[in-house]
């Protein structure tokens, strides 16, 4: 089938080059030039696992073309898939839904009338109705669930789709673009526009309830005396439960979860059914930034001013370079604001940091941030810094001291190596 893909950045990209692995001809369209130079000369400009290789194969085979026309897209694509971003408005807790808005007018204008106009942002429930109503051309709805790092996996083998349809029609064609994906037994489930849009936000929603969950009892570990990470352990045998997702550390961040639990606290309040819990869910979430700051003024005497801090991670979670909201930068931010001179490493996460928090220092090597450091926070998860050796790093560092925001490296080998080691929702090492 002919595709296009309207927005070409994490989501749009990924479904571009997934869809031409699936068979079809497919032509990804954006308004910023600088990202269809990169994408047509089979560049990706962001990291994602996998991604590169495919997105090379496919516009080396003829089967992946970019364009910033609409123009060309109405005359290309018997179906189009919208790929926008849905960020935050500046000025409250709702989504912006300005790209949204202009991709479907764009597509109205150009498409043929028989074209299909599927939304896979994010956005509030009531959207896809409110844009049926408005276009020509039929709507559908098929919201994404992707995980950045795990990107073309999740594409090309989803745990589920889901297909807001008015239509048979549209179900028939949407059946269509996913064949390969449902031979191979994906469940589908096929809803109403409100639905569909809902399972989305729902899910979002509920992953981070789980995430502020566990971070909630972190706080209450630190004041009891307890430990979180033998509490989610223990939580995490009983089935109903699970140990995924109970990980207590810095909180989540990046372009969805936060965003997308507001922008759905924002239209509950709209709809008069509040969901104020996310709320507190969010609150949670921002304490602990509050809380690594709170630890890492406490193993330096009382406050940071002068001290060397070396921050291990940039990108909100390992597997990606997007820093959107990543509670990494808000913390080496922070600590910069209160006079400490922070020097950030991450893997791939470099280029973006540098970018958007241009007063941070950069170090090329986890090794070189290290050295003659005051105060090492480990922020992002990353393989590489779980595989630091605490004593070739306590030779590095000036003065041996380390705040674990994740969780996950051994407090009884950093401690041996004569480290200060504090963690969230445990107790100091004695
Ligand atoms: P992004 O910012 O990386 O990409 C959005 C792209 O849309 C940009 O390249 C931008 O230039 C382009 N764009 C903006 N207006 C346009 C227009 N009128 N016409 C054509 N292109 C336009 O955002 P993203 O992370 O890919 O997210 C996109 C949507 O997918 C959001 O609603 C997000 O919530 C949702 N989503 C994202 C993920 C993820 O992991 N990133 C997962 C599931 C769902």
């Amino acid at each position: 089938m002919r595709l296009t893909v309207i927005g070409t950045g994490y989501l749009g990209a990924t479904h571009a080059a997934c869809m031409a692995e699936l068979g079809h001809e497919v032509l990804g369209v954006d308004v910023d030039p600088e990202k269809i130079a990169a994408l047509s000369a089979g560049k990706v400009p962001f990291h994602e696992p996998g991604l590169p290789e495919l997105i090379a194969k496919h516009t080396a085979s003829g089967r992946l073309r970019f364009t910033t026309s609409y123009a060309e897209a109405g005359a290309f694509g018997e179906v189009h898939f919208v790929c926008v971003g849905t960020p935050q408005r500046r000025d409250s807790d709702a989504a912006d839904l300005t790209y949204v808005d202009a991709a479907f007018a764009a597509l109205a204008a150009h498409a043929a009338p028989d074209a299909l106009l599927v939304g896979k942002s994010t956005v509030p429930v009531g959207t896809a109705g409110r844009l049926a109503r408005t276009c020509d051309p039929e709507v559908a709805w098929n919201p994404e669930f992707l995980r950045e790092g795990f990107a073309v996996e999740d594409t090309l083998r989803p745990d589920r789709l889901v297909f807001g349809v008015e239509s048979a029609r549209a179900e028939t064609i949407l059946r269509a673009v996913y064949a390969p994906v449902l031979a191979a037994g994906t469940p589908l489930v096929t809803a109403d526009f409100p639905t569909a849009e809902l399972v989305k936000t729902a899910a979002n929603a509920f992953l981070a309830t789980k995430i502020s969950f566990i971070n909630a009892m972190a706080e209450v570990c630190e004041a009891a005396g307890g430990d979180v990470r033998t509490l989610a352990e223990a939580l995490g045998h009983d089935d109903r439960i699970g140990p995924k997702f109970l990980s207590a550390g810095v909180g989540f961040g990046g372009g969805c979860l936060p965003k997308d639990i507001r922008a759905f606290a924002h239209r509950a309040d709209e709809l008069g059914t509040p969901l104020s819990f996310l709320r507190e869910v969010d609150a949670i979430n921002m304490r602990r930034r509050d809380r690594v700051a709170q630890l890492a003024r406490e193993l330096c005497g009382g406050d940071v001013l002068g001290v060397r801090v070396a921050v291990l991670g940039a990108a909100f979670k390992p597997g990606s370079d997007d820093i959107r909201d990543s509670p990494a930068l808000a913390v080496a931010a922070r600590l910069r604001l209160e006079g400490a001179d922070v020097t950030v490493h991450d893997p791939e996460a470099m280029d973006n940091a540098r970018k958007a928090f241009p007063l941070l220092g950069y170090a090329l090597t986890a090794e070189d941030a290290l050295r003659g450091a005051g105060l090492v926070l480990h922020l992002t998860e990353w393989p590489q810094f779980r595989a630091i050796d605490p004593e070739r790093a306590a030779m590095l560092v000036a003065r041996p001291r380390i705040v674990d925001g994740r969780g996950v490296l051994d407090a009884d080998r950093w401690t041996a190596a004569g480290w200060r080691f504090r963690a969230l929702g445990r107790p100091a090492p004695e």
